[in-house]
């Protein structure tokens, strides 16, 4: 399985990319982790992505695909992906396809997690004094300041890959405003029916 999580920050791709990660033995491909790894080895790499960290702003899009590109090769991709914060730009939407059909491994599913933007801004700074009140490292880009930003660079730059998806019939949107466990409950649905593009999946089936 070859699949997309996407949605803006704090809409818990992570989470349940992990999830799915554990549940099918693939394996969870999170840029950002990635990104923040170069960081904190202080390689080449790092160097040139700190900056867009720290801002909110997108690594450029040639660095993205070319790391991707590397990981794809392992060995521990071989059962399947779970792209999480990626591709988080068209150019970078068509790159993947373009990679993954010179594999011959098209995507499975590209699954969009909706959320409320007052009750993201309300997760996000919870999580932020959550992390501080035990006293845990906070991201360099968990700041009130680059929280904006990072949101408006969703919805500007990362945003237009839902109809790019959409008109290709493979998106589909989760409520991620549900709990965790509901979440992961649709998106196992998705991934079980395999079909049925463009659906809002909901609990309890039809009528709610
Ligand atoms: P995340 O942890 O996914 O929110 O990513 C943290 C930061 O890493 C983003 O704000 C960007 O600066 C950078 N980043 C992560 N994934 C990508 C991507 N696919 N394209 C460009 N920049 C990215």
């Amino acid at each position: 399985m070859m699949i997309v999580l996407i949605g803006p920050p704090g809409a818990g791709k992570g989470t349940q990319g992990k999830r799915l990660e554990d549940k099918h033995g693939l394996k969870q491909l999170s840029t950002g982790d990635m990104l923040r790894a170069e960081v904190a080895a202080g390689t080449d790499l790092g160097k040139k992505a700190k900056s867009f960290l720290d801002s909110g702003n997108l690594v450029p899009d040639d660095v993205i695909v070319d790391m991707i590109a590397d990981c794809i090769e392992q060995d521990d991709c071989r059962n399947g992906v779970i792209f999480d914060g990626f591709p988080r730009t068209v150019a970078q939407a068509k790159a993947l396809d373009k990679m993954l059909a010179e594999k011959g491994r098209p995507l499975t599913a590209v699954i969009e997690l909706t959320v409320d933007l007052k009750e993201l801004v309300n997760r996000l700074q919870a999580r932020i004094a959550q992390m501080k009140a035990a006293g845990q490292p906070i991201r360099t880009d968990d700041n009130e300041q680059t929280l904006i930003n990072r949101l408006k660079v969703y919805r500007e730059q990362t945003a237009p890959i839902l109809p790019y998806y959409r008109d290709k019939g493979m998106l589909k949107a989760v409520d991620g405003m549900a709990s965790i466990d509901d979440v992961s409950v649709m998106i196992d649905s998705i991934l079980d029916a395999g079909n049925g593009s463009d659906h809002k999946a909901r609990m309890g089936g039809p009528g709610r």
